[in-house]
């Protein structure tokens, strides 16, 4: 089984549904909304985490592919560097996906798992703690 992560731009005419629907039952892909924006009669986008066998993820994005939906494997990740950080929490006021967060003893943590890479903590920390990293 591999992950990947994707961000899917579709038609006004395709639903999201209907995409994560074929995507399950034809490709026994498993699929992670990591973002979704999705406005009705609008152009869709959609940041998706698919797991599946490389096989089933080659003939998935195939179809997406096939129904005018484009996929671009999403490579990149974020780099924090934690030893830094003064915990003054301006990061977390930007990270709409909660991947940023204050516990319970008011210090920061970074889950990556639900880091959709949207790079608005680059310029939201004042220390310049974060950085794009483009290895796979
Ligand atoms: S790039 Fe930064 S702001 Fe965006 S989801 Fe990831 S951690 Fe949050
Ligand atoms: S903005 Fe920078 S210094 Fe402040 S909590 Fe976030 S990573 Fe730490």
């Amino acid at each position: 089984m591999r992950k990947k992560r994707y961000i899917l731009t579709f038609p006004a005419k395709s639903g999201d549904k209907a995409l994560s629907y074929h995507l399950v039952k034809d490709y026994d892909i498993r699929i992670n909304i990591l973002k979704a924006e999705v406005r009705p009669g609008k152009t869709g986008s959609l940041v998706l985490e698919l797991k599946g066998t490389s096989e089933n993820l080659k003939k998935g994005i195939a179809w997406l592919e096939e129904n005018n939906v484009s996929c671009e494997p999403l490579n990149k990740k974020i780099h924090w560097n934690e030893q830094k950080c003064i915990n003054c929490g301006n990061c977390t006021a930007v990270c709409f996906s909660g991947a940023l967060k204050m516990d319970s003893n008011w210090e920061l943590s970074f889950n990556s798992e639900k880091c959709i890479v949207c790079e608005l903590c680059v310029p939201a920390c004042p220390l310049n703690l974060f950085e794009i990293d483009f290895r796979e």
